[in-house]
């Protein structure tokens, strides 16, 4: 096993014995440090983008001086910035992470906020680096206390969470093609799905979508964005929740057009009606369109949530674990949602490390919404991993794995062609 190295200092008598006779133990386990184990240090890395039908996942795996070793997901893997993310990440392993204790996840996540100098109001590329980095070290962390993630964040409050289905509709033209594909979603057993109204497909062989540009839209197109999300509609029945992403490509103005005629469709949520940057504008969507409006993807860190909750600009908020600034900060920001009467549903794009980090965090806040998945990548992007989270996916629902740590390890077979470089 790969954590056995270090399960085998550590007296396991505190992880065995019954209650009483582990506290009996605590006086021996502090004669060996207070968490029984020998310190690691972080040795190095591997990095690697891994570029499979289009989309490149930029992943970390942090090497310690005992053996054992952590994954963690850069999440920018479509738009522009891998390469820009990859070099982020060996920076930050250079400067903040070689020869820390990996137990120390606040301590050098804080370090690499206060001492980078561009993570105060930084953007994408850096807090995608921080998260890979932070994922990586949860993962080591669990592995080494023989425990998943979600027990060092208060432990599970759910056996398995509810997903939706994204990326199914890339190559469709039509109102027609879009209600053919949801309908197979549906047999599939997903009782939620999205798509993205206002775009179109590229044409090439990967399934990429252009979005709108220079924020307008001819009236052919806002006829056809409301046809399709009718068609659709109609071939899936009410039951099932429809969303509704539009990516930020309009003005104010002509979303809130849009966005009351498409509220006869029953519609979950309208992700990104404006710019995310643009809290105001939000606001003004949310106070003119009766659809619960959702954003986040494109923020990063509290600091970046922060206006968007004061000013209940968003109802549902969607922060992404691999770019916001990983496990911990994004349990941070649901913490702060709560409080302001919003629900969570962590944005996924990535790979399936990025997934399992993503339920760690789900299985332990109580404002969960739902998880975004895409279920309908091909098979090599979730042979990256042992096992893909995405493999078990029942009726909608993905259960939270009980493996320690994140609960997925990469196949270095499989990733090793994919090396971009090392620390
Ligand atoms: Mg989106």
């Amino acid at each position: 096993m790969f954590h056995r190295s270090i399960i085998d200092r550590v007296d396991r008598r505190s992880f065995l014995l019954a209650p009483a006779a582990a506290a009996a133990a605590l006086p021996a386990l502090a004669q060996t440090g207070t968490r029984g184990i020998k310190p690691l240090k972080v040795t190095g890395c591997r990095i690697y983008i891994v570029t499979i039908d289009g989309r490149y996942p930029i992943l970390v795996q942090l090497l310690t001086d005992q053996g054992v070793t952590g994954a963690g997901d850069a999440a920018v893997a479509y738009g522009t910035g891998a390469a820009s993310a990859a070099a982020m990440i060996k920076e930050l392993v250079e400067q903040f992470v070689v020869g820390k204790d990996p137990f120390g996840i606040e301590a050098i996540w804080s370090d690499m906020y206060d001492h980078t100098f561009w993570a105060k109001g930084g953007g994408t590329i850096i807090f995608a680096g921080i998260s890979a980095i932070e994922q990586a070290l949860w993962d080591i962390k669990g592995k080494c206390l023989g425990v998943p993630v979600y027990e060092m964040l208060g432990g599970k409050m759910r056996d398995k969470v509810r997903v939706y289905a994204n990326g199914w509709s890339f190559r469709c033209v039509k109102p027609a093609d879009y209600a053919r594909e949801a309908e197979r979603v549906v047999k599939d057993g997903y009782t939620a799905l999205k798509l993205y109204p206002l775009a179109v497909p590229q044409g090439d062989t990967e399934g990429h979508i252009e979005h709108v540009a220079l924020r307008s839209i001819d009236g052919d197109r806002e006829q056809r964005a409301i046809a399709t999300v009718k068609a659709v509609r109609d071939s899936i029945g009410p039951k099932v929740d429809l969303m509704l992403d539009m990516s930020a490509e309009l003005t104010t103005d002509a979303i809130i057009r849009i966005g009351r005629k498409l509220e006869e469709w029953n519609i979950a949520f309208l992700e990104e009606p404006v710019d995310p940057s643009d809290v105001e504008a939000l606001k003004k969507v949310s106070e003119h369109v009766n659809i619960p409006i959702a954003t986040g993807e494109r923020l990063y860190t509290r600091y970046g949530f922060r206006r968007v909750m004061e000013m209940h600009a968003a109802d549902i908020l969607q922060p992404d674990i691999g770019n916001t600034g990983g496990i911990m900060e994004a349990k941070k920001i649901a913490a702060m949602a709560e409080t302001y009467s919003m629900r969570i549903q962590p944005h996924n794009c990535s790979s399936p490390v990025c997934t399992a980090a993503s339920l760690q965090l789900d299985a332990t806040i109580a404002n969960f919404y739902i998880q975004e998945l895409y279920p309908y990548r091909v098979p090599e992007h979730f042979a990256i991993v042992d096992h893909a989270p995405e493999l078990d996916i029942k009726s909608s629902y993905m259960p939270i794995p009980s493996r320690p740590g994140l609960g997925v390890e990469l196949v270095e077979g499989r990733v090793r062609r994919f090396l971009w470089g090392t620390v």
